[in-house]
């Protein structure tokens, strides 16, 4: 059996790559520290045998004994707080992951020669971009000293590191920029839109909508997602690519889907807008069709409606 290390493994994305990989036939070490992740995420996965989770920093380095002793096939790095208010709350912790994690994940995958590596990168590496759509060529606007910087900047540094490794050492990287990704599992309490609509939705509380709503995000549902980043695992390419939903849609238009998809009324309240909120956001995604003939194929209501019944049913316990 292939064996693959998953960082990040009981947070949102990680727990659903755990399980399609167990599903794939892999073997799956999952390592966690629960700063924003949780062992609900993977309670469903526990009993499998070919399935481990190792609460652990990975700032703190990554043992190569215990579980990790024997061959590792390929390194998922997908640790890191993603939610604006879990990484504004651990910017250090955000940078260190970003840095200081991201290198120890790449020399566990250097001890095990041949393995492959994928680092989670994002949409946010463009910033508060200034071309529409983003395409992987864009180097992006950020602000290097705004509250964001510590996500933004760490990610841009992960990406720094994964190439100088495939360059110095010969690593076999990939690096994926995931956009707004959205599903089951999401933390209800994580603070990003989509699980706050929804949560609120089910509570019969207002949707928060930051500033007038007017900026854009492009969500993708956590299938889609998942899918395309296993398929860039196995491609013959180094630099990063956008793996996204490009159908764009303003915070407004949101909030009135998730009116739609739960039947709800609850009324629109404007919030103060985060510092640097990215006024638009879409992939360009024509890199990903050539090369790894993906693309996106559940749409942002039926992705909704997926991810609706799954709170309700978590809701209900
Ligand atoms: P998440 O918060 O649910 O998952 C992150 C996981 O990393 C959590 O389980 C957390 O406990 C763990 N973690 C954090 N620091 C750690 C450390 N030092 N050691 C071990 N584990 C640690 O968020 P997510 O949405 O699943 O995001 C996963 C990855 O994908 C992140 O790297 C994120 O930057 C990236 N990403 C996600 C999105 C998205 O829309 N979901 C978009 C862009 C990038
Ligand atoms: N947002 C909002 N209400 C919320 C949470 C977020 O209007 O309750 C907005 C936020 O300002 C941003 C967009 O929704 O413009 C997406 O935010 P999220 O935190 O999900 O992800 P981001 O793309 O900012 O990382």
């Amino acid at each position: 059996m292939p064996r693959a290390v998953v960082t990040g493994g009981a947070g949102f994305l990680g727990s659903h790559l755990s399980e399609t990989l167990l599903a794939r036939g892999w073997d799956v070490v999952a390592i966690d520290n629960l700063s924003t992740g949780s062992l609900g995420n993977v309670a469903h996965l526990r009993d499998d045998p070919r399935f481990t989770l190792l609460e652990h920093d990975i700032v703190q380095g990554i043992p190569l004994d215990g579980p990790l002793a024997g061959r590792v096939d390929a390194v998922l790095h997908f640790a890191s707080p993603a939610s604006p208010p879990a990484y504004l709350a651990r910017g250090i912790e955000t940078l260190e992951v970003g840095a200081i994690g991201t290198q120890h994940a790449l020399e566990l995958t250097r001890a095990n020669e041949g393995a492959r590596f994928l680092l989670a990168s994002t949409s946010e590496v463009y910033g508060d971009p200034l071309v529409d759509p983003q395409t992987e060529s864009y180097w992006g606007n950020v602000n290097p000293i705004g509250p964001r910087s510590v996500y933004d900047e760490a990610k841009r540094y992960a990406e720094a590191i994964t190439m100088a490794y495939h360059r110095t050492h010969g690593l076999d990287t990939h690096i994926v920029r995931i956009f707004n990704t959205y599903g089951p599992r999401l933390a209800p309490g994580d603070g990003r839109v989509v699980s706050n609509f929804l949560t609120q939705a089910i509570r019969g509380e207002p949707l928060s909508v930051y500033g007038d709503g007017l900026q854009t995000r492009s969500f993708c549902y956590v299938d889609d997602e998942v899918r395309g980043l296993l398929a860039l695992l196995d491609a013959p390419y180094h630099e990063p690519v956008n793996i996204g939903n490009p159908d764009e849609f303003t915070v407004l238009e949101l909030a009135e889907l998730v009116h739609e998809v739960t039947g709800t009324t609850t009324p629109i309240v404007h919030e103060a807008i985060p510092v640097d909120d990215p006024r638009q956001r879409r992939p360009d995604i024509t890199l990903a069709r050539e090369l790894l003939g993906w693309a996106p194929t559940v749409d942002l209501v039926d992705g909704l409606e997926r991810s609706y019944s799954a709170y309700l049913a978590a809701a209900r316990g």
